[in-house]
C-alpha cells in the first residue's frame, strides 16, 4: 500500500445545516423536469458506469485501507456486481419505463386503462459499511434510470470509499440532482426529520426502526434491506468437500461480513466429523501459508474486531480450523467450530464475522423449529443432491431467499428479485423490482363519449323501474 493511499484525509461530515438546503435544491431542480426525458436519464446512466469503469484502481486502494480487502475481492464482489447491474438497468430501463397494458378486461377495455411509471420525486439511499458502493450505487443508478433526485447517506465507517465517492460524483453526474451527504448518526438524524418521496436503506434491523419510525412521520415509503442469521441444511449424504469449499470462501469473503454469508450449519451428528475434516484439508488448500499471511479482509472497527474475539473466546464450540487473531490490524482468521449447541453465545444474533460454527443435530425438524422460531433469516441454504431434501428444506422454512448448494451468489444475479422478509426487511431491490419500487405506477384510463349509451343507468335520479331496467 502506498503512503499516499495511507494518508488519504479523513471524510468531511456534511454540516448539518447544509443538509435542509441540499435537499431542497435537489427537489427544485427535480421539479424543473429536468429528468423527465429518458434520453438525459441515460446519459447520467452511462456517466455514472464511467465513474467506476474509470476509477476502479482509486477504488480498490480505498478499499483496502478502510477493510483490508484485497483487490481480487473488491473486483468480483463488488465493482463487477456494480457494473453488471448498472449495464442491465442501462440496457432495460427504455423498456421498463414505456407505458404499459395491463391484462385484458373486456368490461373495461373500452376506457383504455395503461400503467404509466412516473417518478416519485426525491429518493434518500442511506447504505452499510460492508459493500459501501454496491449498496449505494445500484440504487443510485435506479433512481436515476426512474427520473428521481437522489441524496446518498454513506457510512462513516469506510470514509476512504466514502471520500472516494464524494469527490468524484460531481465530477461526473449532475450535482443539482445528485448528491452525497457523509456523516454519523446526527447528520443521519437530520437527514431523516426531511420529507423524502422513498427511502431505501441497507444496514441492520436495529437502525431500520429507527428509519422506518422517522418515514412514517411523513408517510414515506421505505425499502429495508436487512440481515439476519442465515442457515445451511446440510444433508449428511452431500459432498462434504465441495460444501466445505463453498462455505470457507462465504466466510472468507469480506471476514464474513456479508448480509448474505452463512452465519451457521446444521449437520447430523454422524455426519460432524466428515464435514470437519473437509473444513480442515480445504483451509490447508485456501491459506497454505496460514490465514495471517493470506489475503483476507479485516475487520471494520475496533468494535467489531473486540465483538468476534470476545464471542471467540466465550463459545464452547471446539475450533476446527482458525482461531488466530492480530489486534493491530483488526484481523480474525476464519474460524471453523465444531460441536456448537443452538444455546451456545455464538448463536445468539447474526455473527457478521468471520466465525463459522457447526451445529450438529439429531434430525432437521428440530433445526428448522429452531430456525422457525427465530427472525427469519435474508437467506436459507440447502447443502445436498437430493431433490426431497431441498423441497423439504423449502417448504417448511421462510426466508428472503433460497439457494442450493452455494451462498451469496443470489445477490449476483440481476434478473431475480433480492429482499427480505419479516426481521430481514421488506420490498425488492435488483433489475426491474428496484425500477418499480422508486416508480409510482400511476393507473390512467380515459372514459369515451359513447359510454354513456350504455353506462348512463349510473346517473341520477335513481329509480328502481331504471335500475331494473
Ligand atoms: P448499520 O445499521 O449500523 O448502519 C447503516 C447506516 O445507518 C449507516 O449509514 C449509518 O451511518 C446509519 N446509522 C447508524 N446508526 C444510526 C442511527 N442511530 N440513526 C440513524 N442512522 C444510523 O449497519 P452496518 O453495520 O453499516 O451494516 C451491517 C448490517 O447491514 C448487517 O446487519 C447486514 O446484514 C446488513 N446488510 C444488509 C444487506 C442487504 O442487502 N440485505 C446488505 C449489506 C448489509
Amino acid at each position: 500500500m502506498s503512503s499516499s493511499t495511507r494518508t488519504t484525509p479523513v471524510l468531511q461530515y456534511t454540516p448539518i445545516d447544509e443538509i435542509p438546503k441540499i435537499h431542497e435544491h435537489l427537489k427544485a431542480t427535480y421539479n424543473s423536469g429536468r429528468l423527465r426525458p429518458l434520453e438525459y436519464r441515460k446519459q447520467q446512466l452511462l456517466r455514472l458506469i464511467h465513474l467506476v469503469e474509470d476509477n476502479y484502481a482509486r477504488f480498490e486502494e480505498t478499499f483496502k485501507v478502510d477493510l483490508g480487502r484485497h483487490t481480487l475481492e473488491v473486483a468480483a464482489a463488488e465493482l463487477n456486481n456494480i457494473v453488471t447491474d448498472l449495464m442491465y438497468l442501462h440496457d432495460n430501463f427504455e423498456t421498463w419505463a414505456q407505458p404499459q397494458k395491463p391484462g385484458f378486461n373486456l368490461k373495461f377495455w373500452a376506457f383504455n386503462p395503461v400503467i404509466r411509471r412516473v417518478p416519485k420525486g426525491v429518493v434518500l439511499v442511506v447504505g452499510p459499511f460492508n459493500y459501501p458502493l454496491l449498496s449505494t450505487l445500484c440504487f443510485l443508478v435506479t433512481a436515476i434510470a426512474t427520473g428521481n433526485a437522489c441524496i446518498v447517506k454513506m457510512s462513516e465507517l469506510t470514509p476512504n470509499v466514502s471520500s472516494a465517492l464524494t469527490e468524484l460524483l460531481p465530477r461526473y453526474l449532475d450535482k443539482d440532482l445528485f448528491r452525497i451527504v457523509n456523516g454519523g448518526i446526527p447528520e443521519t438524524t437530520a437527514v431523516l426529520q426531511l420529507q423524502w418521496d422513498h427511502i431505501v436503506f441497507t444496514g441492520s434491523p436495529a437502525v431500520a426502526r429507527i428509519i422506518a419510525a422517522a418515514a412514517a412521520k411523513h408517510l414515506t415509503p421505505t425499502t429495508l434491506e436487512l440481515g439476519g442469521q442465515c442457515p445451511v441444511f446440510c444433508d449428511p449424504k452431500m459432498d462434504m468437500y465441495l460444501t466445505a469449499r463453498r462455505l470457507l470462501w462465504s466466510k472468507s469473503l469480506n471476514a464474513g461480513q456479508t448480509c448474505t454469508t452463512v452465519n451457521h450449519i446444521f449437520v447430523p451428528y454422524e455426519a460432524q466429523d466428515a464435514l470437519a475434516e473437509a473444513f480442515a484439508r480445504v483451509y490447508n488448500e485456501f491459506f497454505p501459508e496460514g490465514p495471517e499471511k493470506a489475503a483476507i479482509s479485516t475487520l471494520v472497527t475496533d468494535v467489531a474486531f473486540k465483538r468476534i474475539k470476545g464471542l471467540l473466546e466465550k463459545t464452547k464450540g471446539e475450533v476446527v480450523c482458525g482461531g488466530q487473531w492480530e489486534e493491530g490490524r483488526r484481523f480474525i482468521a476464519p474460524t471453523v467450530l465444531k460441536n456448537v449447541t443452538v444455546d451456545d453465545v455464538v448463536m445468539e444474533s447474526e455473527l457478521f464475522g468471520p466465525i463459522l460454527p457447526i451445529v450438529p443435530i439429531k434430525d432437521f425438524q428440530g433445526a428448522i423449529d429452531w430456525t422457525n422460531s427465530h427472525s427469519h433469516p435474508l437467506a436459507v441454504y440447502a447443502f445436498t443432491d437430493d431433490p426431497k431434501f431441498k423441497e423439504y428444506v423449502f417448504n417448511n422454512t421462510h426466508s428472503g431467499q433460497f439457494v442450493v448448494n452455494d451462498t451469496n451468489i443470489q445477490a449476483a444475479i440481476p434478473t431475480l428479485p433480492f429482499g427480505g422478509v419479516g426481521e430481514s426487511g421488506y420490498g425488492m431491490v435488483k433489475g426491474h423490482y428496484i425500477f418499480d419500487t422508486l416508480s409510482h405506477l400511476r393507473a390512467t384510463c380515459e372514459s369515451p363519449r359513447f359510454v354513456d349509451m350504455v353506462m348512463g343507468w349510473r346517473f341520477p335520479p335513481y329509480t328502481v323501474s331504471r335500475i331494473r331496467a
